[in-house]
């Protein structure tokens, strides 16, 4: 359902993406592992078009682009078919909780206000927020800020949901709650994919394991074959410097 086929990315002629290839199944929870600076969030920009990739085609259930000639359309197209939880939240600060779920549901979406504000509550309950409603995000916790951004991409319905290490900036003892709720999300079928360094949920919740380093994949498998029998040098030793 997703399906990405030679994807370039260069910045200032330094080429960060050399040509990825990848197919991702409908339900699949795919995480994305490697060394800083190898691509990792370049390539969850470029699924997207929120950088436009300089060669490739990228393919989101029924829509496709060919990024050399994408029109402007075309790219807006392809970003509604996901949505994507940010690393630093990307909150409004002026508006409170449930307003920050309801702005994509209207101005995206075109969905009635009320029928939006009823959508949101229900998302955010998922997130376990309903006594948070109308809070504004200065008010909440990290961890409570970021399952904000995470109702948001679920309220969205999207065909699938880009997570850029959303749980970096959490101080430690509330990335246990974010992850909790990623993991309840992912129960329930909807496709993922992952950035990120926590190896207990690259082992524990997703499907399939992808390692990256200087901009190509490595290697790619099912957890148990990433994390005990990784055929790759290169992948052997990420591991074990990062565990
Ligand atoms: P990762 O997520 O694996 O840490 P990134 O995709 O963020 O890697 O970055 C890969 C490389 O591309 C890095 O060297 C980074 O400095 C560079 N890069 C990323 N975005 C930009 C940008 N907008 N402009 C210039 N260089 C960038």
């Amino acid at each position: 359902m997703i399906y990405l086929q030679g994807i370039q990315k260069s910045f200032k002629k330094q080429p960060v993406l050399k040509g990825i290839n990848l197919k991702i199944e409908k339900g699949e929870v795919l995480t994305i592992l490697g060394p800083s600076g190898s691509g990792k969030t370049t390539l969850l920009r470029c699924l997207n078009f929120l950088e436009k990739p300089d060669a490739g085609m990228v393919q989101i259930g029924n829509i496709i682009v060919d990024s050399e000639n994408a029109t402007k359309k075309e790219m807006l197209a392809i970003r509604k078919q996901s949505a994507m939880v940010f690393q630093h939240y990307n909150l409004f600060a002026h508006k409170s909780v449930v307003e920050n779920v309801m702005e994509g549901l209207i101005v995206a979406k075109k969905v009635k206000k009320k029928d939006a504000r009823q959508q949101s509550e229900r998302v955010l309950e998922k997130v376990g927020l309903s006594d948070k409603l109308n809070h504004f995000p200065s008010q909440l916790s990290g961890g409570q800020q970021q399952r904000v951004g995470i109702a948001r991409a679920l309220a969205l319905n999207p065909e699938v949901i880009l997570f850029d290490e959303p749980t970096s900036a959490l101080d430690p003892e509330l990335v246990g709650d974010v992850l909790a709720v990623i993991k309840s999300i992912a129960q329930e079928g909807i496709t993922m994919v992952v950035v990120t360094h926590e190896m207990s949920f690259a082992r524990e919740v997703s499907n399939r394991v992808l390692f990256m380093d200087e901009g190509v994949i490595v290697e790619e498998g099912t957890p148990l074959e990433i994390f005990h029998a990784a055929k790759e040098e290169r992948t052997r030793r990420f591991l074990q410097r990062i565990s």
